[in-house]
């Protein structure tokens, strides 16, 4: 088997050798039932959240269908941050990579619109991104959308947190009426069921189905760990685990291979296993693991299918599986013939979600795993050593060895213990008794099950507590889900738990202007980069409103906040002074306690304390240092 299976559902001949050589083995549930339906021009409406598959299971088929030569976008793909704009941008950019003439641009409000003018002109059959900007441009009249023969709503429900909903439904009703719509969302609440209902018609749905399943005998942990850090992760766990035989579970047949050479490389003995290596060679390997001659096997989902080796005391899910389901097969491998087992699985912070489904489904609470730290790989070394120790001193024939040491030794006036240390630093070159790896920085644990559920819960007050005291008519219904006035009631505190000094900002723009909390979430979030987390208290008044923000702005992202606009109204952003009478200042402001104070280097002859770039320096309005508040350090 192979991606022979993308062949199979039809997709064409440079996207299918795009995937080929992404070593994509087969096509993700999500892709398998999505793939079919928009190759076939339907409409569809997919349950299905980040780490399903599901930017290829839009991407492959639409661009499957695409003309090259037609340069005005003919793929319109909405996203609610600039963040995954960019991401779906690349992943169609390495689809297409064998599409001669294509072009994919990214547009996404906060960056220069010089450049996205230049590469609409320039021409591009896909376009992706921010719906604010989107309409920026479709203003200026610098985005055709007449052409347009699909249209994708990615994360329709974010779109809806944030406050986007009218303008992708401005921009659905600015494209062809003819034209093929595909809806993605986590969730489905009933203003996105609505937006279905009314630009989607008949679409096909699909969502993934996930049986209750049972897996005891099985310990499962996870451990939070950013993607550029699973190797070093991984690393850590295998150093301190004690195993016998373990799976890696990755998701590509290149994987297998890169992440088995660079485990041997640093002294694990491992093989890969995938759909590309021959039969024998698989028969092979898995015997050998069988016999204790590797102890390793990292493997995708297909290549481990059925295996049966009960020696695997530990599976490890290098790459989180796309549904539950495959989650309950690959664990499934350890724990065999009554043993216990162990199942370690490793989540990006995005991946959240999956791993609460996952508990669901498997009705267990998945643990978190702490990062094996510097001095736990290193006690794992020394007693691994002093155990190897302990069995040459058994050996008998020492004593040629004994007496030229003690010769040495007499004849160089030297200390025993001086030389038995050389000679252990010698012997452990490869493999340093007290290792200096990677300084990882293990990203904060998600709370355990106990705790999320209790986080749950204080949300779910928090959000029912807030509709009470505030009144309605400020929020939009569906912004209770993530009600941007709920900030202010609880202190707002960094991922490390640092307590972040909030400070009023006014902005010019208020329910006169038909504005909704959610929307200025919406446009901070993606103009400011600033983490919807830290936007507190919004209060709206008939001609203004105000909002707490992270003290301590810096001069760059004020600015860009006073031009970033609301229904087509400019923020004005200024330090609230309290009134309605407040002439905006142009200031940027001081924030209300703890800030380290840096001079405004804009030579204005402002003394009001500034802070470089929060993007350039990392400084932020807090004693640490490296602490910021952008989406982007966030994903750093
Ligand atoms: P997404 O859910 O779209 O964010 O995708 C999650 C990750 O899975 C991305 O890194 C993709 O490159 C990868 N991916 C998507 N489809 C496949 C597939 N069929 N085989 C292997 N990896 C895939």
């Amino acid at each position: 088997m192979s991606s022979n299976e993308f062949q199979t559902l039809g997709i064409s001949a440079p996207v299918l050798k795009a995937v080929q050589n992404l070593g994509y083995e087969q096509p993700s549930p999500i892709q398998a039932q999505s793939i079919p339906i928009l190759l076939g021009g339907k409409n569809l409406l997919g349950t299905a959240q980040t780490g399903t598959g599901k930017t290829a299971a839009f991407a492959l088929p639409l661009l499957s269908n695409i003309d090259p030569q037609q340069k005005t976008p003919q793929i319109l793909v909405l996203t609610p941050t600039r963040e995954l704009a960019i991401q779906v941008a690349e992943a169609f950019q390495s689809y297409a990579k064998h599409i001669k003439g294509f072009n994919v641009l990214p547009i996404y409000g906060g960056a220069d619109i010089g450049g996205q003018l230049r590469g609409l002109k320039r021409g591009a059959q896909v376009v992706v991104g921010t719906p604010g900007r989107m309409l920026d441009h479709l203003k200026r009249k610098s985005l055709n959308l007449s052409q347009v023969k699909s249209l994708v709503l990615d994360e329709a429900d974010e779109m809806l947190r944030m406050g986007f909903i009218d303008d992708v439904e401005m921009i659905l009703s600015k494209t062809p009426a003819e034209s093929q719509r595909a809806l993605f969302s986590a969730t489905m609440p009933a203003a996105i069921k609505r937006v279905a209902d009314k630009y989607l018609g008949d679409a096909q749905q699909v969502r993934i189905q996930s049986k209750t399943q049972t897996v005891e005998r099985i310990k499962q942990q996870y451990i939070t760990v950013k993607a550029h850090q699973k190797m070093d992760a991984l690393t850590r766990v295998l150093e301190v685990e004690q195993f016998d035989g373990m799976i890696i579970f990755v998701r590509t047949k290149s994987s297998t291979v890169d992440i088995a050479d660079r485990l041997q490389a640093r002294g694990f003995s491992s093989a890969p296993l995938n759909g590309d290596l021959s039969q024998a060679i698989r028969e092979r390997t898995i015997s050998k693991l069988k016999r204790g001659q590797v102890d390793v096997v990292v493997a995708t989902d297909v290549a481990a299918r059925g295996l049966d080796v009960e020696r695997i005391s530990h599976v490890i899910n290098f790459d989180i599986p796309y549904d539950n389901e495959s989650y309950v097969h690959r664990i499934g491998r350890t724990g065999r013939a009554g043993r216990e087992g162990n199942a370690i699985l490793f989540i990006t912070p995005k991946e959240t979600r999956l791993l609460r489904s996952i508990e669901k489904t498997t009705k267990s609470t998945i643990a978190p795993l702490t990062m094996p730290s510097n001095a736990q790989v290193s006690d794992q070394r020394i007693q691994q050593f002093t155990e190897q120790l302990s069995k040459t001193l058994e050996t008998p024939r020492l004593d040629k060895f004994r007496e030229m040491i003690v010769k040495y030794v007499e004849e160089n006036d030297l200390d025993m213990a001086d030389v038995a240390a050389a000679l252990t630093y010698e012997n452990q070159k490869e493999r340093p008794l007290f290792p200096k790896l990677d300084n990882i920085v293990a990203p904060r644990q998600e709370s355990s099950g106990k705790n999320r559920d209790r986080d749950r819960n204080r949300d779910r007050d928090r959000d029912g507590k807030n509709r009470d005291r505030k009144g309605k008519d400020n929020f939009s219904k569906d912004s209770n889900s993530r009600n941007p006035r709920a900030k202010s009631e609880r202190i707002v505190r960094d991922e490390e738990g640092n307590v972040v000094p909030m400070m009023t900002y006014r902005l010019e723009v208020g329910k006169n202007d038909s504005v909704e909390p959610s929307n200025i979430v919406g446009a901070i979030a993606n103009e400011a980069d600033i983490s919807s987390q830290f936007i507190g208290q919004i209060i709206l008044h008939d001609e203004y409103s105000t909002v707490d923000l992270p003290g301590g702005m810096p001069d760059d992202v004020f600015k860009t906040l006073k031009k970033a606009r609301v229904r087509s109204k400019a923020l004005n952003i200024s330090i609230d002074k309290g009134g309605d009478n407040t002439a905006p200042s142009n200031r940027s402001p001081r924030p209300k306690k703890g800030p380290k104070k840096v001079r405004s280097g804009d030579g204005d002859g402002d003394s009001a304390p500034k802070r470089k770039s929060v993007k350039s320096d990392g400084t932020a309005p807090l004693k640490k240092k490296k602490k910021t508040y952008t989406k982007k350090d966030k994903k750093k």
